[in-house]
């Protein structure tokens, strides 16, 4: 492993351990288990950091996802915590627009992703103080501005960034030096990893966020709602035209 990569793990385990240390357990990592997943489950766990690992499972995972879940756990000797959506919520959406809503227009996927990501992340974010995220600033345009630690305007919830330098070459570096157990639809080429149904391999040259909601084929529009946007605005309580 050469000296910047080194230089990167430390900034990235440095984050982890001035958050940890400031919130203890209220801190909480939400896991999509992707690459980035990998990597930060193992900074956080080879260190012996006090940092839970929460994920959503929106019930449209894809197996393999389930399956680096499993591995990990065993690997680390840790239980993941498996957040799901409001039942009733679910049912009543489906009931009204089917069971394949978020192909029929932006707003509906965001609602679909609004009941089965953004509440069950609010609910679990309930008495936290901060959490973590994987986001790589060469992931879209909308994150090459992203700092290392933001603040929720509203909430005042922290948000710490450890992998925002990180390429996606370093990840598979380390998790190929570390032998870290990954997300087997990487080995059939997605990089980005969600629902089953709205994520895709992806060809030589397209951006990585073009494996999510390609149909809808915008930059902006291509992200769940869990970043993009204010936990007020998220929730709903700002009717102000920018609900998703
Ligand atoms: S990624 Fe697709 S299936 Fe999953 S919550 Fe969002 S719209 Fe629904």
């Amino acid at each position: 492993m050469d000296v910047t990569m080194s230089n990167k793990m430390e900034a990235s385990l440095q984050l982890l351990q001035q958050a940890a240390a400031k919130h203890g357990d209220a801190l909480v990592y939400p896991c999509s288990f992707g690459a980035e997943g990998s990597v930060m489950i193992d900074l956080i766990c080879r260190n012996g950091l006090n940092i839970s690992v929460m994920t959503l499972d929106t019930g449209r995972l894809p197996q393999a996802t389930y399956e680096v879940i499993e591995a990990v756990e065993k690997r680390y000797g840790i239980r993941v915590q498996v957040v799901v959506p409001d039942s009733d919520e679910v049912e009543s959406m489906v009931q009204t627009h089917g069971v394949n809503l978020f192909r029929q227009s932006v707003a509906l996927r965001k609602r679909c992703c609004e009941v089965r990501k953004v509440h069950p992340l609010m609910r679990s974010l309930q008495g936290k103080q901060a959490w973590v995220t994987g986001r790589r600033r060469e992931q879209s345009r909308g994150r090459a501005d992203l700092k290392p630690v933001e603040t929720d305007p509203v909430y005042k919830l922290i948000k710490y960034n450890p992998l925002l330098d990180w390429s996606w070459d370093d990840l598979w570096a380390y998790i190929r030096e570390y032998d870290v157990p990954y997300n087997k639809l990487h080995d059939a080429h997605y990089l980005s990893i969600g629902c089953e149904c709205c994520t895709r391999a992806i060809t030589v040259g397209e951006d990585e966020r073009a494996g999510r909601w390609w149909w809808e084929n915008d930059d902006v529009a291509a992200e769940c709602g869990l970043h993009v946007m204010s936990l007020k605005e998220v929730s709903g309580e700002i009717e102000d035209g920018e609900g998703i």
